[in-house]
């Protein structure tokens, strides 16, 4: 059941977060200028250590717990907000702490600066700003007495970058559990939420043929590279954007000289879907591959990463909810699909309610240019509380 909030009272929320901006962007800036790439284990407890210091000021949360992930660091998970009635279920935050810029990004001329409104810094938008906004949103709801029917839970992961392998299993876990999940990454342009993601299948092909000399008798050899060359534009073949699908060989390598009919060669493949029928029939397609020169012998290794997060009725219920908070709040918020996953996607796929991209708007996510827009700060937070508030 989702609650209605007056006018009045966003106003307050909005206006508690804007009194609140130079500690914010303070917060922000101390954030990004602990370098997090991810499996830099310092830079994960530095970012962590500072969230949990932020995190300690805020009396509506109840507990924080670090979990290790060797290696990589620390993951971060919050709890805020004590069940009313029988709303056990909480409504999970989702986040990251890692970059993917490497440490000394920072001093090589892509550090702090502000241009106008616009503050840019290596992991701002994707998405160290968001991790403070999140805190804030708490904080707010706080000082106005705005009590959440639900708990809150804020799980922000240490190596997302780089595929969740440590961070998945407890995504799953706390998704499992929740009623709905609010995902802080970027959103798209214009500041509109995803509503839908592809899914994700990687796939690597090895051909392994028969070598032998290009001038004294090519005839004897059976060529990888041109049986995955065959390979690559059957693939590629396979493109159908009005589906939604699409299939790139990203990497190729293999062969021994120039002189050598190639007996090894291997391509990467990179394969994009926008629902689940898509998924198991490209799957499909990938494990029944077969060669054109039956004397190369393929071998397929690979699988699906993500599945989509597809635009599901509990998704738009969401995404209308949030729309209204919106307009409450004096601004239009829309919706948009993408073909990049997140772990958004691992959520959607335990059939949980899913709002993604609600971090704060900006431009520039792994790039030299990464900024966030200020101005945005206070609406953005201001939405977020309101849908904690709400749902
Ligand atoms: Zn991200």
């Amino acid at each position: 059941m989702m609650r209605d909030l007056d006018i009045s009272t966003l106003t307050k929320v909005r206006a508690i977060v804007a009194g609140r901006h130079d500690e914010i962007l303070n917060s922000i800036r101390r954030l990004v200028e602990i370098e997090s790439p991810s499996c830099d284990v310092q830079g994960s407890k530095g970012v962590v250590a500072l969230l949990e210091s932020i995190a300690s000021t805020i009396p509506s949360i109840t507990k924080i717990d670090k979990i290790n992930s060797p290696d990589r660091g620390e993951h971060l998970l919050i709890s805020a907000f004590a069940p009313s009635g029988n709303n056990h279920h909480a409504t999970l935050i989702l986040g990251h702490t890692d970059t993917v810029h490497p440490r000394g990004t920072l001093n090589a001329g892509y550090g702090l600066r502000a241009e106008g409104d616009r503050l840019y810094g290596p992991g701002i938008f994707d998405m160290k700003a968001s991790c403070v906004m999140a805190l804030e949103a708490l904080r707010c709801l706080t000082e106005v007495d705005l009590l959440p029917e639900r708990p809150v839970k804020l799980l922000l992961t240490c190596d997302e970058e780089i595929g969740s392998a440590t961070g998945r299993p407890l995504v799953e876990h706390e998704a499992r559990v929740a009623a709905q999940v609010l995902v802080l990454e970027p959103p798209a342009p214009g500041g509109r939420v995803k509503t839908a993601r592809k899914g994700v299948g990687v796939w690597t092909v090895a051909a392994q043929g028969v070598a032998s000399h290009a001038g004294l008798n090519p005839e004897a050899g059976a060529s990888a590279i041109l049986e995955l060359a065959r390979q690559t534009q059957r693939l590629h073949s396979w493109n159908d954007p009005v589906r939604g699908t699409s299939f790139n060989v990203g990497l190729v390598r293999g062969g021994t000289s120039g002189n050598v009919v190639a007996a090894r060669a291997e391509i990467e493949v990179d394969v994009r879907f926008s629902a689940m029928d898509e998924a198991y029939r490209v799957e499909n397609l990938m494990n029944t591959l077969q060669s054109f020169d039956e004397r190369v012998l393929l071998q397929i290794k690979g699988g699906i990463n993500r599945t989509p997060l597809e635009r599901t009725d509990g998704v738009v219920k969401l995404f209308h909810h949030a729309r209204k908070i919106a307009a409450g709040l004096g601004f239009d918020l829309e919706e948009r699909a993408v073909g990049g996953a997140s772990d958004g996607n691992f959520v959607a796929a335990l059939n949980v309610p899913v709002l993604d991209g609600l971090g704060i708007d900006g431009d520039g996510a792994h790039a030299a240019h990464e900024h966030i827009l200020v101005d945005d700060l206070a609406p953005r937070t201001a939405l977020l509380a309101g849908l904690l508030a709400t749902l």
